[in-house]
């Protein structure tokens, strides 16, 4: 026998999250979480499902039947996209602009398909014209991935023009939206996207673990046509779709992390709320405040004006900075958290997320008053 060990309840104090993710939770979501758990086949739970289907199609801006939560982070929802759509031997053109497109070359490797890779410097967004000479050169390519919003540059790249690109080459669009989903503008249906994946933690104002995905019809075609089943069952759409879309015949499949999914359903009913697009100006409104005040500070950004991502203010650490000892002074006296950087920008760089409820005028003051107190 181990004896018991003895551990206080975990009290963790309320931290204001101004990094690249998870960011601040806002209290009716945290409220709602901790609602009563029922059963995840009762008719009451089946029924806030499909309003959560729903919700999430507003947020996505799409019809698409096939929209839903991955009961897992924002990874899984990658993954999710990968392994349902290709087979091997595939070829894919992925563009690499941080830490997130690297992450999606492995994931197509590891499906057995080929990633011919289309690279850009890091703050850079991605370029169409290089992309069009790829898709161009590979005519057999049948994917085009990318990432709407890169967390670890804060780099925004255009997304309707690469989904059109990937259109006009008889592509599919396999897009990364986990920092961009409620952040910036994003018209899934408009823009032709045919994959979708994103995170709750990031600009919708939720706790993490979640993944909404969205599948375009001509998509789930391809997932139908499949030669051989998805290698992951967990993942496989076509035995988790009887879950979200079972109307009453629902039938188990995995049990479905109830609260998590009370708190997606008021995030995004909050969301709606407020307006998809009024959401998106009001990160546009913070990033300009919190811009003029870190220029005013002496601070430079990374990514130049036109591509900078409201929600994620990547700006190099001034010479001088100690990167750990600022973050942690902020993070002991202000209880502020504000991301390191990551990758080729690690120890050069801060990242001041501007993510959903963090998106706010207190906290753009806050973070500007410890900054110059801070910084001295
Ligand atoms: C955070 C993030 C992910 C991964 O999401 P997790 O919830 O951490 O698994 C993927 N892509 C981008 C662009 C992200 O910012």
């Amino acid at each position: 026998m181990l004896a018991a060990p003895k551990i206080d309840a975990f009290l963790p104090p309320r931290r204001i999250l101004m990094g690249p993710g998870p960011s601040d939770v806002h209290p009716q979501v945290l409220a709602a979480q901790a609602r009563p758990t029922v059963g995840h086949l009762d008719p009451l739970f089946i029924g806030m499902m499909d309003e959560l289907k729903q919700l999430l199609q507003y947020a996505f801006q799409t019809r698409n039947e096939m929209t839903l939560a991955v009961s897992a982070p924002g990874s899984a929802g990658m993954e999710t996209c990968f392994v349902n759509l290709l087979e091997p031997g595939d070829t894919v053109i992925v563009c690499r602009n941080g830490v997130f497109g690297e992450r999606m070359r492995q994931n197509v490797e590891r499906c057995g398909a080929t990633a011919i890779t289309v690279d850009n410097s890091w703050g850079e967004p991605v370029n169409p014209q290089q992309v069009e000479d790829a898709l161009k050169a590979n005519p057999q390519a049948k994917y085009l991935a990318f990432v709407h919003a890169e967390t670890s540059t804060g780099a925004l790249s255009d997304a309707k023009t690469l989904c059109a690109l990937a259109q006009r080459y008889g592509c599919l669009s396999i897009v990364d939206a986990v920092t961009s989903l409620g952040g910036v503008e994003l018209r899934v249906d408009e823009w032709g996207i045919d994959a979708i994946y994103s995170g709750s933690q990031k600009c919708l104002s939720c706790v993490p673990g979640l993944s909404p995905v969205s599948f375009s019809p001509k998509a789930v075609e391809r997932i139908k046509a499949r030669q051989r089943p998805v290698q992951s069952w967990f993942l496989d759409q076509s035995l988790v779709m009887s879950y979200w879309s079972g109307g009453a015949k629902r039938s188990y499949h995995h049990t479905a992390p109830v609260n998590a999914l009370y708190a997606l359903h008021e995030s995004l009913r909050l969301l709606a709320a407020e307006g998809l697009e009024q959401s998106w100006q009001r990160h546009k409104d913070m990033h300009q405040l919190l811009k003029q005040g870190l220029t005013g500070l002496g601070l430079e950004f990374v990514v130049a004006e036109p591509h900078r991502l409201p929600q994620l203010n990547s700006v190099y650490i001034p010479q001088g900075g100690d990167d750990a000892a600022v973050r942690k002074q902020l993070l002991e006296q202000y209880n502020l958290e504000i991301g390191a950087g990551l990758g080729e920008l690690a120890g050069k760089a801060w990242r001041i997320g501007l993510m959903g409820y963090a998106a706010r005028r207190e906290n753009v003051a806050l973070c500007l008053k410890a900054l110059q107190t801070v910084l001295g």
